[in-house]
């Protein structure tokens, strides 16, 4: 059964805000481009490996995207496989042509020559999961049932390369499609071993999953006066249509938008703060009318704080 799902994670969402406002020419316009590419690849290589972890579904507990405080830090993990006798953590690289695991140095190669940098060796970040969630589980006071790990390669035409011991790597990493087989092999291994509360560990995961969150502006050393302003076209894209009775009105595709504001104040939820003034809104959505922005905001699915004067999820 699959009890956690994984949606579009927080911080993809935000690089799509964040692409959509910086201008075209802008000296982070690139950087920023990169790694939106990089991690809409990546949500795409986990979509495919959840595919083939589902096989697993109606023998075992699947947790997708999650995410844990251990000592005041957050960990991530793609998936977890929880059974009576193990968690199997599953996570997912998603590398086109060919990938080098240099098990000697440690350091993962790609097709084109260039070292991975600033990536740890994914080995070395699985190993390190699973010792956080072991200590997860510890602090929790949680059965310290068996961990194993993982590396799925999520794209089948990938070619696996090794230098050093090729049967270690072997061992952990494998492509997407090969992940239930390998589980059901333990799995099979474990079969007289102890059995585990292992309901209780899933739920006691799910229940305390948090958000994986990123300040991108921060990353990328942004402030809001490099966010372009306004309202885009749904259909065109053409950023800054006004505001007419009752809805947006775009010049060039000569149509009306009741709903258009809705993105933009996602975006700026998303990528300034978490909340919005009346007076904010009116400068971002550039409306001049102040009963129209009451109006758009008391209509959104946004909460108003009375005591605080502002609006937020
Ligand atoms: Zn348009």
């Amino acid at each position: 059964m699959e009890i956690k799902y994984r949606t579009v994670p927080l911080v993809l969402r935000k690089y799509e805000a964040l692409a959509r406002r910086l201008r075209r020419g802008h000296p982070k316009w690139a950087e920023v481009q990169y790694e939106l590419a990089k991690r809409r690849k990546g949500y795409a290589g986990e979509k495919k490996v959840d595919y083939y972890l589902r096989m697993l579904a109606s023998k075992f507990t699947i947790l997708h995207d999650v995410c844990l405080n251990v000592n005041g830090q957050t960990f991530q993990m793609d998936n977890l496989i929880i059974t009576p006798h193990a968690i199997y953590i599953i996570d997912v690289k998603s590398y086109h042509g060919s990938i080098n695991f240099d098990h000697i140095l440690k350091q993962s190669i790609h097709a084109d020559g260039k070292t991975e940098r600033g990536y740890m060796y994914p080995i070395t970040q699985v190993e390190l999961q699973q010792y956080k969630l072991q200590q997860w589980l510890l602090e929790q006071s949680l059965p310290s049932i068996p961990i194993y790990h993982f590396v799925a390669i999520s794209e089948p035409s990938t070619s696996i390369h090794v230098k050093g011991d090729e049967e270690a790597v072997a061992k952990i990493v494998g492509h997407g499609e090969d992940m239930p087989r390998r589980i059901l092999h333990q799995e099979e291994l474990l079969t007289n071993g102890p059995v585990f509360q292992h309901q209780q560990i899933c739920y006691a995961i799910k229940n305390n999953c948090v958000e994986f969150d990123l300040d991108v502006m921060d990353i990328h050393q942004l402030n809001q006066s490099d966010l372009q302003q306004g309202v885009f076209c749904p259909e065109c894209g053409y950023l800054g249509i006004p505001r007419t009775h009752s809805g947006w009105y775009c010049h060039q595709c000569q149509k009306k938008y009741r709903n258009a504001h809705m993105p933009a104040i996602d975006d700026y939820l998303l990528l300034v703060k978490p909340r919005i003034r009346n007076s904010e809104c009116m400068e971002w959505l550039k409306v001049n009318s102040r009963s129209t922005i009451t109006r758009i905001l008391q209509n959104s699915d946004l909460l108003y704080d009375a005591k605080r004067r502002w609006w937020m999820k």
